[in-house]
């Protein structure tokens, strides 16, 4: 099996008037993180080449806020341009939030190639993480991502309080809208945060990603993305046997990631090839 690494770039961090009780990026809960305006396009384009050296073939571009304005828009755009003109080979994926058709279409334009947009829990469970936005709204724009023609990136995070139906209703939604890649995160406990402990096991998370593999089908991307060291540490091998395609190397939005070279060590002493085209 060829395992696909993808790199996130948190280009706009800690800014967000939002409630989402899982992410330290809204300002209401003042967690202890680095928050920063837009990085310089050279910085980007820099970090980009030294994820493509580390093996990533999938690149995201992340944004903190609800959703695109005018403004992060351009950013964006200008990035993706900068990027394609300067590092060969790299997916470019968009995270910005609510989009719609004409701000999607604009970032395909300019070399985006993906979307990622997640609809983070099942809609019943929704109200019980945010106050500020719809689940609804989110589904929404994961239909414009893929009424625009570009490749759906969308999952969810599990170990938030959520029961099992709850979680049978994401897994649900998450197939039904087809996406081409599938980030499954795990709830990473931090104090300034509502949500204070995670209630997913070990087995629980082999369970919730075989489950996808078998659903979504074999083509799809199946991504262990935030919190995969804390669930599954030295136990790598089940997500890969359950199903899991793909990584994100190096560092999440705002928590510290493995190091990469360790990632592709641990890919290959289980006797997996690491992708090289995407
Ligand atoms: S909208 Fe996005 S950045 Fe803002 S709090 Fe919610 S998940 Fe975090």
């Amino acid at each position: 099996m060829k395992v696909f690494l993808c790199a996130i770039n948190n280009v706009l961090s800690g800014t967000c008037n939002e409630d989402c009780a899982f992410c330290t990026q809204s300002v209401k809960f003042h967690a202890d993180i680095q928050r920063y305006t837009y990085k310089s396009i050279e910085q980007i384009v820099s970090e980009a080449k030294l994820a493509k050296e580390m093996g990533a073939l999938g690149y995201c571009l992340v944004t903190a806020g609800k959703g695109l304005d005018d403004k992060k828009t351009e950013f964006i755009a200008k990035s993706a341009v900068a990027i394609k003109k300067e590092v060969d080979g790299l997916h470019l994926i968009g995270c910005n939030g609510t989009a719609s058709l004409e701000q999607l279409k604009y970032l395909k334009s300019h070399g985006i190639d993906s979307y990622n947009h997640n609809l983070e829990t099942s809609s019943s469970y929704y109200n019980k993480i945010c106050s500020t936005h719809t689940w609804h709204e989110r589904y929404q724009t994961c239909l414009n991502v893929k009424s625009v023609d570009l490749s759906l990136c969308s999952g969810g995070i599990f170990g938030m309080g959520e029961s099992t139906q709850d979680r049978d209703e994401l897994i649900n939604a998450i197939v039904l809208l087809e996406p081409d890649s599938i980030p499954i995160n795990f709830f990473h406990p931090n104090d300034a945060l509502p949500i204070k402990s995670t209630n997913i096991t070990l087995s629980e998370g082999v369970e919730i990603i075989a489950r996808i593999r078998k659903m979504a089908g074999d083509q799809k991307m199946l991504m262990a993305a935030g919190g995969r060291e804390l669930l599954f540490g030295g136990h790598e091998h089940k997500m890969f046997e359950a199903g899991i395609n793909s990584i994100v190397i190096g560092d999440y939005l705002t928590t510290k990631g493995e190091d990469p070279n360790c990632d592709r060590k641990m890919i290959e002493n289980l006797g997996y090839e690491i992708a090289i085209i995407c």
